[in-house]
């Protein structure tokens, strides 16, 4: 029998679905609920409901959004031609802090993973080609994370998208920026060697 009452070992387990959230973290999270004032577990749960509510993808790109179309995709100074191509929101938000792309993007929504039973048709992969089939776009970039189901996705997207006419590109590989030639793994070396360029 658990040593606490219903309704607090249901709110534990809701927090113990959370991704990365374990049984003890949950707990920790659900005695910190308790201990809020009213007003702000109420803020705290209405946050929840409200994004919920309001938030959706949007129609171009699939990027989270609480309009029709995104602030980016309805920008005329951002360029229509060049498409952006990430797994995550999360990505947008890491390429927008840059401020060095000018382009638009697509989210996927995850990755090829047939581990995970994740295939084609579970990704917003229709969405794209029918924008890079309108015409319009002249180069897709790939910046899909440089792992095996990054790398999967992007080579069957650039099968899928070349055909129309568009150049398809990938995101350099290399050293990061302040890291250490000595540390560096060898897959991470070769591909920085094969990806060098003129300075
Ligand atoms: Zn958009």
């Amino acid at each position: 029998m658990s040593a606490f009452p219903a309704t607090l070992e249901n709110l534990i387990e809701q927090f113990a679905r959370l991704p990365g959230i374990g049984y003890k973290s949950a707990q920790r999270l659900a005695f910190y609920m308790l201990s809020l004032p009213d007003a702000e577990t109420a803020e705290f749960a209405s946050a929840i409901l409200e994004a919920k509510e309001t938030i959706h993808c949007c129609s171009v790109c699939q990027n989270f959004t609480d309009q029709e179309i995104c602030p980016i995709c309805a920008s005329d100074s951002r360029d229509g031609g060049v498409i952006c191509v990430v797994s995550d929101p999360k990505d947008v938000a890491a390429i927008e802090r840059t401020r060095e792309f000018e382009g638009k993007y697509h989210v996927l929504h995850g990755v090829i993973s047939p581990m995970n039973h994740i295939g084609p048709d579970d990704l917003r992969i229709r969405e794209l080609v029918s924008r890079v089939s309108d015409g319009a776009v002249r180069e897709v970039i790939m910046a899909t994370n440089p792992d095996t189901e990054g790398e999967t996705t992007a080579k069957y997207l650039s099968r899928l998208l070349k055909p129309f006419g568009v150049r398809v590109t990938r995101l350099a590989y290399g050293i990061p920026v302040g890291g250490n030639l000595e540390f560096a793994d060898d897959a991470t070396l070769t591909r920085a060697m094969e990806g060098r360029q003129e300075i």
